[in-house]
């Protein structure tokens, strides 16, 4: 592990108070953190639709589990519905990046809806295993959160071959559903803690010594790096403060992470306000980290409140430059903006230039742009009070 980027070593410009003498003395900020590729390609997309297309622009489900994000974003205009019924005919329509159930996929494109499908690649590819496992007569034991959205889509590729389990107490009365020792295949949520995930697959071999996994790990590499560089961070830090959902998964998970690294403070909260300095106790090392749908404002926001005398340093882990593409329909979409496209935009094929560019550059671009209008060198053209 090594130390890089701007925070490392260094004081941050905005801790100019005088911070109490028995205050925070340092903060160790994990790297990386934050808005992960599909995180990012989501929220960018539904930004882009808001410019593109008159309002209201709806959204199936949390675009991502954050709840400043989807604050930000329905003050931009974004009608947020958990019934596709509830859009109207021809209306333009995102469906979230924790991917959906097939059935509503097609049914959401009935009566003329634009749709675009802004589901995160990795979750698209555990849904390809299953739906091909149960193909080939698979049992199917899928680990995850009841309830959740990304979980209830996955499942509903193939509901009758497919069993959920979330923790090995489950084990016990899902093993004895399977019929086939020889078919029996196992997939994961992709934002789990490491541990939910291992030791259930490791139950499962010992049971089924054929058992059929994915040939990495279905656990995605934004989740694998942020509990690694936490992990390094809680195993140096008095207290660990991670900034995001309680419904974030993945946000959960890095609270888990935190603990089981064996830091014994660890607060989770949505925003800066929700931060309780009391509750640190004598902390003089905090560690803090961000989950993968939680934008940098915050984290930046939540360090100038720790005001830490010795300033921040950085705890890097790895790079990451992973990136996802605008989804399929957005693509297909902008190839038409000089013509019949540009109806969309008021009619006007100059603006509908200016807006197939702006697409065009959409990987130098910065997801938090499309809220705090930071310069990436994109007009985004948004404005919104943070929040
Ligand atoms: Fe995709 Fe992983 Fe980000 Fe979830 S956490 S949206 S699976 S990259």
């Amino acid at each position: 592990m090594s130390l890089r980027g701007p925070w490392s070593g260094g004081t941050l410009g905005a801790v100019t108070s005088d911070p109490a003498p028995e205050g925070v003395q340092r903060v160790l900020l994990a790297e990386p953190r934050g808005f992960c590729a599909g995180v990012e390609m989501a929220i960018k997309a539904l930004g882009w639709m808001v410019r593109v297309f008159e309002p209201p622009v709806y959204c199936y489900h949390e675009i991502v589990h954050n709840r400043l994000v989807v604050d930000r974003f329905r003050r931009l205009g974004v009608v947020f519905v958990d019934d596709v019924d509830e859009v109207p005919p021809g209306a333009p329509l995102m469906l979230s990046a924790h991917g959906s159930p097939p059935q509503l996929v097609a049914e959401a494109s009935e009566a003329g809806r634009f749709v675009v499908d802004a589901v995160c690649p990795l979750v698209t590819k555990v849904h390809h295993e299953a739906k091909v496992r149960a193909a080939k007569g698979y049992t199917i034991l899928y680990v995850g959160h009841a309830g959740h959205d990304e979980a209830e889509g996955t499942l509903a590729e193939a509901p009758g071959q497919m069993r959920l389990v979330e923790r090995e107490d489950d084990l016990a009365a899902v093993l004895p559903t399977i019929t086939d020792p020889s078919r029996v295949a196992l997939l994961a949520q992709t934002t789990l803690a490491l541990h939910e995930w291992q030791n259930i697959t490791a139950q499962a071999r010992a049971e089924y010594p054929e058992l059929w996994t994915a040939t990495r790990d279905d656990l995605c590499f934004a989740t694998t790096n942020r509990q690694a560089a936490l992990r390094a961070v809680a195993a140096r830090a008095d207290a660990v403060v991670v900034i995001g959902s309680s419904n974030s998964s993945n946000t959960i998970a890095l609270t888990k992470a935190a603990r089981g690294a064996g830091c014994e403070i660890v607060l989770r909260i949505d925003d800066p306000e929700e931060l309780e300095l009391d509750a640190l106790g004598d902390a003089k090392v905090v560690g803090v980290t961000a989950g993968a749908s939680a934008p940098e404002d915050l984290v930046q926001s939540v360090i100038d409140k720790l005001a830490p005398r010795d300033g921040v340093e950085g705890v890097f882990v790895t790079d990451e430059d992973e990136y996802f593409p605008p989804p399929r329909a957005l693509r297909e979409l902008v190839p038409l903006l000089d013509g019949l496209g540009a109806l969309l935009v008021g009619g006007d094929p100059a603006r509908a230039r200016e807006l197939g560019g702006l697409f065009s550059t959409d990987r130098d671009a910065d997801a938090s742009a499309v809220f705090s209008g930071f310069d990436t060198g994109l007009d985004t053209g948004f404005e919104v009070a943070a929040g």
